[in-house]
């Protein structure tokens, strides 16, 4: 990839960071850890597209490091799976066996997979020999007749999010707009039910989270024509030049697929999010808004309705549990607003919330969520997450997986709210789960029997008597926690 084109893609005209006085997203420090490189970044963003051999061009640490670390799901093909690399050897880069071995390799995947197309994700080796991916993917698609797709974010051209845009890039440059969707099924659309195009870009249908809104947008008429990446197929993504409207699904990652596919062909765009009550109706209304068909219009707001009235009886319970509690949220940041929204929703009152990735904007919606004075989280190292914890006399904390064992050996309640967790929180349904998950949380009897002495340590008459406090049960009374866990603060630093 050209220096130029590295550049114009920092300087993403949609991009909020863009709006400040230094134009483009801040290039790294030397020395200031800045998550993964630019193939990791490009590979997350489309490995979840499921009927595709995905083929990591470089030495085989690259794939190994990086493969299938979300919890994407699918509905059918499970290719995305197999993790497949050309594994150069320092004996390849010397004899200059590289694009002969990655030749081959699609030879493989084609001819032993059959893959729907292959996508083929550049790394720093390959890219510093000067291996010629590009050249090598077009004759591998004139001889084979399957689209054979260059991915040329190789890590050293920058960050996991220039490698996300480079993806999303390469997606509407070179697949968006191959083929037209399928005609619509007979007997669908009727007098006033008419069947709208819709895409969602940067959903990744986590655990699978999606398909507890999909069978919402169907019965509005609202047919996805591609998720860019969750649950997608190659075929689905060649279309997506056909929607009336795209939704950015709560992340900026990909907001020049957005701006592009706008530019391109007029597609309006919105972002929104699935997560939380309001922010789930809001978006099903953005859709109605922007297609502007009245009898959508009539529809959404009977199915928000019906959906809202019936979540508010499932999650009385839920909402009397944790009524009380209190939260420190550290999502990595552009989420914030969302996942604030979604806990506000059940009663629970968020503390302090990351903003690391955050824009203006993000920040403007976390301070109309939580007040002016809200507490933002710049500096997300395990000492600070632990300090606020404390000064907030916090309940929970709900972070990304890297900060578990943070909170495990300070012996608190944690809840995962990354791309590794178990569970999907979005929709309706989604927000059940999100209210059963930290129930059961932080009400687990485990945090009772940690933060308590233990037997070999107690009086032996006390340490017969002493036992793991009921499932179910409330913890300790709060200040008896906390004592815990400042001990335990304490030891950490
Ligand atoms: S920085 Fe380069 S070598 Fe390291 S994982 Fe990324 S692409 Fe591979």
């Amino acid at each position: 990839m050209k220096q130029k084109d590295i550049a114009a893609l920092l300087d993403e005209p949609a991009c909020e960071h863009n709006k400040k006085e230094k134009s483009g997203c801040a290039k790294t420090k030397p020395g200031a850890t800045a998550g993964g490189c630019a193939f990791d970044g490009a590979q997350i963003a489309l490995l979840p597209i499921v009927d595709v051999a995905h083929i990591v061009h470089g030495s085989i640490a690259c794939a190994g490091s990086a493969w299938d670390n979300r919890g994407t799901r699918s509905t059918g093909p499970e290719l995305f799976k197999l993790g497949m690399t050309t594994d150069l050897t320092e004996q390849d880069v010397i004899m200059g066996r590289g694009e002969k071995r990655l030749f081959h390799g699609i030879k493989q995947a084609i001819e032993g997979y059959r893959p729907a197309a292959v996508l083929v994700y550049n790394t720093c080796v390959p890219a510093l020999i000067g291996d010629d991916i590009g050249a090598v993917c077009k004759a591998a698609t004139e001889r084979w007749g399957t689209p054979v797709i260059a991915v040329d974010a190789a890590g050293f051209y920058g960050t996991k999010n220039l490698g996300n845009r480079i993806a999303g890039e390469t997606m509407v440059k070179q697949v968006c707009g191959t083929r037209e969707p399928d005609p619509v099924p007979a007997g669908i659309e009727r007098d006033g039910f008419k069947v709208h195009d819709i895409n969602l870009i940067g959903e990744y249908n986590i655990a699978g989270e999606l398909w507890h809104v999909l069978p919402l947008l169907d019965e509005l008429g609202l047919r996805v024509l591609c998720t860019l990446s969750g649950d997608a197929r190659f075929r689905e993504v060649q279309t997506m030049h056909r929607a009336d409207v795209n939704m950015m699904v709560c992340s900026k990652a990909m907001i020049n697929v957005a701006r592009q596919l706008k530019d391109a062909y007029g597609m309006p765009w919105f972002e929104g999010s699935f997560y939380g009550v309001a922010d789930m109706s809001r978006a099903l209304r953005d859709f109605a808004r922007r297609i502007d068909d009245p009898a959508l219009t009539e529809r959404t707001e009977a199915l928000i309705a019906r959906e809202e009235a019936r979540l508010t009886t499932a999650l009385a319970p839920w909402r009397e549990r944790l009524q009380s509690k209190r939260a420190l949220l550290y999502t990595g940041g552009v989420k914030s607003w969302s996942v604030v929204s979604a806990l506000q929703d059940l009663g629970i009152t968020v503390v302090a919330t990351g903003t690391k990735k955050s824009t203006e904007d993000d920040k403007a919606r976390i301070r109309a969520l939580m007040g002016e004075d809200a507490p933002m989280i710049e500096d997300g190292n395990p000492r600070s997450l632990l300090d606020l914890y404390k000064r907030y006399d916090a309940d929970v904390m709900i972070a990304g997986g890297r900060n578990m064992y943070t909170a495990l050996k300070a012996r608190i309640p944690f809840l995962d709210i990354n791309q590794e967790r178990e569970f999907g929180y979005a929709g309706y349904a989604g927000m059940l789960e999100l209210a059963r998950q930290i129930c059961v949380t932080v009400e687990s009897p485990i945090w009772g029997a940690v933060r308590s002495a233990p037997p070999w340590a107690l009086p032996a008459a006390a340490a017969a008597e002493a036992t793991p406090a009921p499932v179910g049960a409330p913890s300790p009374a709060r200040s008896a926690e906390h004592d815990g866990t400042e001990r335990e603060v304490a030891n950490h630093a």
